[in-house]
């Protein structure tokens, strides 16, 4: 058996240690080759029917665009009117905008029944009604994001916001985050320019200028809001773009506990 020599010892440790860089390297190459193929389970959570739309849509349209499955959960709006329901309805006019308003967008959206209006046909949408926050309510989210969303990444309300509903959603996502093992990469969104999320500070910036025309699209989809609404997130989504040298940006804040992976978009 040939005896090594410590010169030859040095030589092979460094050889070795040299492939495992390269294969490490080549690991590292190959899984941000496979990136794009792998297709992410995102979700964005909102208070109301119009939230995921409003507050994060371009990210979540280019998400969609890169062939993500990519879903909106509202707290409140749900189920769906029957066929037979007024279509002019208020509620059901205002269920049908938000609708739209993802169909645009290229996304899926669906609602919870948390204001407990039953069918909601018979009672509008109460404001604030699906703030409730209990260990039941706890319990039974955490189970229905787990196990029927199965997210990689999920974009919901900064706790910090002015929307009792909007709280809720926040607070019940980070609990399911929680409880998961903070195995999904989490952000916050933000809404209606300091009046609604306050105290929010960016992590990340998303340049939306590519898709900022369908993005208003959808805005003009939400008939009962977009005139009082719409100025604000178009100042919003400017200041954003400002501060990230493009023309309009969406911001969020990135949980720094949980994956980096998936990215949004670059
Ligand atoms: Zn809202």
């Amino acid at each position: 058996m040939e005896k090594l020599s410590r010169r030859s010892i040095l030589q092979s440790s460094a050889l070795a240690g040299i492939a495992t860089c390269v294969s490490g390297a080549a690991l590292s190459a190959q899984e941000v080759r496979r990136e794009p193929d792998r297709k992410f389970n995102v979700l964005a959570v909102g208070g109301h029917y119009d939230d995921p739309q409003t507050c994060a849509g371009g990210t979540l349209s280019l998400l969609a665009d890169r062939g993500h499955n990519v879903v909106g959960l509202s707290l409140t709006g749900g189920p769906p009117p029957s066929p037979s329901a007024d279509p002019n309805d208020h509620w059901v006019k205002n269920y049908m905008n938000a609708m739209r308003m993802a169909e645009i967008l290229k996304i899926r959206l669906d609602c919870l029944d948390y204001d407990g209006s039953d069918s909601g046909q018979s009672s509008p949408v109460v404001y604030r009604n699906g703030s409730e926050i209990s260990g039941q309510r706890y319990k039974e989210f955490t189970e229905l994001l787990l196990d029927k969303y199965k997210p990689d990444l999920v974009i919901t309300h900064w706790p910090i916001d002015f929307n009792m509903d909007h709280r809720a959603a926040s607070l019940l996502t980070y609990e399911a985050w929680l409880r998961g093992g903070k195995k999904f990469a989490l952000y916050y969104m933000e809404a209606e320019l300091g009046s609604q999320t306050q105290n929010f500070f960016p992590t990340h910036y998303v340049d939306i200028s590519s898709v900022e025309e369908r993005t208003h699209q959808s805005w003009l989809a939400d008939t009962f809001w977009y005139e009082k609404i719409w100025p604000l997130h178009d100042s919003m989504r400017r200041i954003r773009g400002a501060e990230h040298g493009c023309k309009v940006a969406e911001a969020f804040n990135h949980h720094p506990q949980s994956p980096s992976m998936p990215a949004l978009p670059a």
